[in-house]
């Protein structure tokens, strides 16, 4: 399933994508819940009472066009658990200015997400940066806790995939050593377009990721080339800490960011970015001056 989250008359709707490219709220199936986190928490019960709706076509379909898309999670619970420098040629092309070519273990950081950004939604810039980038990421969200599970297990933990967009404010990023702040400005996690089901999105490592900068692609990899896996890297985090339901990870982005080009490819406002991942789809943003 592809699940949307949508705004109608200032009130958030989760809604499925029909056969016929509609959208069609859980509300008009009958199905009563408050957002995606409780989605994802009662998906079990609920998962054929949907499907059962999109064959009998019950529910209230409602054109795509006409829909205010919102981030699928708008407001996550907790802070999202990113996986840093995890493509080889994105070691490479930031070797200059850290130095990850002899990491042995994995790199993990969190990134704050007050509001995620939508699609369609603005990538602030503000002026006390001077070295915005892109990070296109494949994203995945947990659908049962997690703890101490193996990474044959891991998979078993997914509730679907979505594509993150892991801005990085790289003047901020640098300065502070930890990346936390750079990374966790407002308006700096663009998620969407929607959630892919895990059970419908089934060679997540294997997938074509891309991110354009108004048309032109900086970055174009697969999910094969992930030095961590996503099952590895659940299993790694669960040793010692519940990974709750609803928890997102950022998978860790391939070459081609802003930082990596020679001269220096940031982002300015007025900017478009497409970031792009097979099977998941597209999410596009407008790099806009930062309105206090
Ligand atoms: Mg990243």
């Amino acid at each position: 399933m592809r699940l949307y989250t949508i705004e109608i008359d200032k009130k958030e709707y989760v809604a499925v994508l029909n056969q016929r490219g509609q959208l069609v709220t859980m509300d008009s199936l009958g199905i009563d819940i408050r957002d995606m986190k409780e989605l994802i928490r009662t998906y079990s019960q609920v998962k054929e009472s949907i499907a059962r709706g999109l064959r009998e076509e019950t529910g209230h379909a409602l054109a795509m066009e006409d829909c205010h898309i919102l981030a699928p999670i708008p407001v996550p619970d907790q802070d999202v658990i990113c996986l840093g420098v995890n493509y080889k040629e994105h070691v490479d092309e930031t070797a200059d200015v850290v130095d990850f070519t002899d990491q042995a273990a994995t790199v993990y950081f969190s990134k704050r997400v007050n509001r995620a950004t939508p699609p369609e939604g603005e990538i602030p810039f503000y002026d006390f940066v001077d070295s915005l980038d892109y990070e296109v990421e494949l994203g995945v969200i947990l659908g049962h806790d997690a703890y101490r599970v193996s990474s044959e297990k891991a998979s078993d933990h997914i509730f679907g995939y979505t594509i993150i967009n892991d801005v990085s404010a790289r003047n901020v990023q640098l300065r502070h050593q930890q990346w936390y702040l750079g990374k966790s400005l407002d308006g700096y996690t663009p998620m969407g377009p929607c959630i892919v089901t895990a059970d419908e999105l089934k060679k997540v490592d294997d997938l074509t990721i891309e991110c354009f900068v108004n048309g032109e692609k900086r970055q174009s990899s697969n999910t094969s080339l992930m030095i961590t896996s996503v099952q590895e890297a659940i299993a790694e985090l669960s040793q010692g800490m519940t990974l709750r339901a609803g928890t997102i990870l950022a998978t860790g982005t391939p070459g081609g960011v802003g930082m990596g080009m020679n001269p220096p490819g940031f982002l300015k406002e007025g900017d478009r970015v497409c970031c792009r991942i097979e099977g998941i789809g597209e999410l596009k943003n407008l790099v806009s001056k930062h309105r206090a």
